[in-house]
């Protein structure tokens, strides 16, 4: 049984301040332990006094970005054991918006992934479609190939230690999701993916869907057989929201007999 994963990307939004008023109320607003891991991902000025204020709570701390090196003249760049020493439990690499706007490359998102699991950072690795590639039907062939160069420098016996998140880039910031049906028909070809490089693992590894994930769409996705969590974007900027969205991702299991 995969344990449900939700992570809210606040991208380049909210200061230090604000962050930490998000948590305040955050933390007031989801259950104690909750059934699901619960992300958030501040900007990296946010970081260090967020990390603070989650510290002995049920909510994890992720970094948006990493660079892969260990240290050296990166000038703007982080390292994974920087983000590990101010308490970073994930970072989200491979967003597509650093793929596009910032033309990451599916190696570098390889290396930053193994740099991440070498500091015991769980590394969430994006990947997606644009539109163009979904209507020619490039769907699997472009996502397929995302992960075989983003997954192939970690270690065979680490699959089990990463998250896949699955985030169609026609869905992000834009209102429109995929179908359950249509995000499920992918995360079982990624996990198909993830059975040939990892073996067996591949039944362990989280797989979340992202794209204009919100309150009321969460549960039917959850519902799909290979959707664990999801990443959500604009929706988490609000804690109410957010802590909506985490309380309707944990689907019933149904009344005792
Ligand atoms: C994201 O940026 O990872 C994302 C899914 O954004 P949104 O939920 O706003 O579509």
């Amino acid at each position: 049984m995969r344990r449900p994963i939700l992570a809210a990307n606040w991208k380049m939004q909210m200061g230090v301040a604000e962050a930490i008023a998000y948590a305040d109320r955050f933390l007031g607003l989801i259950a104690e332990p909750t059934a699901v891991d619960v992300i958030l991902a501040p900007p990296a000025t946010a970081l260090d006094a967020l990390g603070q204020r989650l510290a002995q709570s049920p909510v994890a701390l992720a970094a948006q970005n990493v660079h892969p090196a260990a240290g050296g003249a990166f000038t703007g760049e982080l390292s994974a054991g920087m983000l590990s020493e101010v308490g970073c439990r994930y970072a989200i690499v491979g967003h597509s918006e650093r793929r596009t706007l910032l033309g990451e490359t599916s190696e570098f998102v390889g290396a930053k992934a193994r740099a991440l699991l070498e500091a015991g950072i769980t590394p969430i690795v994006c990947c997606g479609e644009t539109d163009d590639e979904r209507e020619s039907g490039r769907t699997f062939d472009v996502i397929s190939e995302q992960l075989e160069i983003s997954l192939g420098e970690i270690p065979a016996d680490r699959g089990a230690d990463l998250v896949v998140a699955y985030e169609p880039i026609w869905a992000i910031g834009t209102g429109k999701t995929a179908t359950p049906e249509t995000a499920q028909e992918v995360h079982a070809m990624i996990r198909e993916r993830l059975r040939d490089r990892f073996g067996d693992a591949a039944a362990e590894i989280r797989i979340q869907y992202g794209g204009s994930v919100k309150p009321d769409n969460v549960a039917a996705l959850m519902s799909q057989t290979d959707i664990d969590g999801a990443l959500v974007g604009g929706a988490s900027l609000d804690p109410e929201s957010f802590a909506e969205i985490v309380r309707l991702s944990v689907i019933p299991t149904g009344d005792p007999q």
